[in-house]
């Protein structure tokens, strides 16, 4: 199971062993591995409660891995706070869907590719796309973009946001004793739809808060996409709204709601959400 720890720490004599027999730069090798300015509090544990709802280590795209010439899993993927693919938009899997095993690739007896289970050797490229709602998939998007690792790290707001984002499964009010590494990822994608109120977001007919959303989101200036800590700082806000915790930033202002916030972001990136995000805030 010590492989499973070389994104992590690539050892000196492994990187030599390596570079020597596939010729590929020590360079090249170390940006294989997992960014040092990751925060770890994110990343899904290697041990395995056995719960149905509990998480595994590793997530998959199966279209990902269909689409690669040599099909490798991706170094997102290791993160709980994601859900579902960037390039495609679907919602990751984490368990094999023939023998609902988690994925071990260490754990093989035999040198196969790894993306066949080890337990039944069911190829997941093959596995089916679990559904994912148009708002959950703009809040993982948001997630991902707004915390660029790199961003979260620098932000004042970055501690507190990683405490809130681990937090997400008891304001979501499903799994109030855990904490998000703990889930699998349909248990996941289920509190983020949660928090994400989706009865809160528009429906054909329904205008009658229109007004109020479009003052509500005057009172609170987006920022420009770029102000990637301004973004860290509405997020972080947002996610302890709901439980009356004080606002990281100055001020008493309650702040945006996570709705008005993943409309306002929707209506900045292209993807789907963008229409709803658009009739959102009238624009
Ligand atoms: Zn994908
Ligand atoms: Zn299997």
């Amino acid at each position: 199971m010590w492989s499973a720890a070389l994104d992590l720490r690539l050892p000196s004599d492994v990187a030599s062993l390596l570079r020597a027999h596939t010729g590929i730069s020590s360079d090249q090798l170390s940006a294989m591995t997992l960014s040092p300015t990751l925060p770890k509090q994110l990343l899904l544990p290697l041990r395995n409660s056995g719960r149905r709802d509990g998480s595994t280590w590793l997530q998959f795209c199966s279209r990902c891995l269909a689409d690669d010439a040599q099909p490798y899993f991706r170094r997102r993927w290791r993160l709980a706070s994601r859900v579902s693919c960037t390039r495609h938009g679907c919602r990751l899997r984490d368990r094999c869907p023939s023998c609902h095993g988690h994925i071990a690739v260490f754990d093989q007896a035999e040198l196969v590719p790894q993306h066949y289970c080890v337990s039944c050797g069911y190829d997941l490229r093959r596995a089916s796309i679990p559904y994912l709602s148009p708002a959950t998939r703009t809040f993982d998007r948001c997630i991902d973009n707004i915390c660029s690792l790199e961003a979260m790290t620098h932000s004042p707001s970055g501690p507190v946001l990683i405490r809130r984002l681990l937090g997400m499964p008891s304001v979501g009010g499903c799994y109030s004793t855990m904490i998000l590494t703990s889930l699998s990822t349909a248990a996941r994608t289920y509190c983020a739809e949660r928090l994400n109120l989706p009865s809160e977001w528009p429906v054909d007919g329904a205008e009658d808060d229109d007004e109020e959303r479009k003052a509500r989101l005057l009172r609170h200036p987006i920022p420009s996409p770029s102000d990637r800590r301004a973004w860290i700082e509405l997020l972080t806000n947002a996610l302890g709204r709901r439980r009356g915790r004080p606002s990281a930033s100055a001020g008493n202002e309650p702040g945006i709601s996570l709705p008005d916030l993943l409309g306002a972001y929707a209506s900045m990136s292209p993807g789907p959400g963008r229409r709803l995000a658009q009739k959102l805030i009238g624009r």
